[in-house]
């Protein structure tokens, strides 16, 4: 599953959720942000509009952390930044 906050765009492999005992995703979406990351039937997921989420969403990154260190690894968050890739060529860091 996927969805956008307002610059970001958080994917969710469900599968490697099955099995997560921690279910950290929706604890760090809890504590740091503003919990809209809920469990439903053993697996994140999250309710409201496509609007509702913009605007609720803070692009805290807690979700993808606490996943990474208590989780399965299923979440990746894709952050564009603008000029990012101009930037890299021109100092040499590709
Ligand atoms: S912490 Fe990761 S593996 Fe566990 S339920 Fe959340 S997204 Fe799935």
């Amino acid at each position: 599953m996927e969805f956008s906050e307002r610059t970001i765009k958080i994917i969710i492999d469900e599968d490697k959720c099955e099995g997560c005992e921690t279910h950290a995703c929706v604890e760090a979406c809890s504590t740091y942000s503003r919990g809209i990351l809920v469990l439903k039937d053993g697996k994140p997921a999250v309710e409201g509009s496509e609007e509702e989420l913009a605007r609720k969403g803070t692009e805290c990154l807690a979700c993808e952390y606490a996943c990474w260190f208590r989780g399965n690894s299923a979440i990746t968050i894709e952050a564009p930044m603008e000029g990012l890739a101009a930037y890299r060529a021109k100092h040499g860091t590709d």
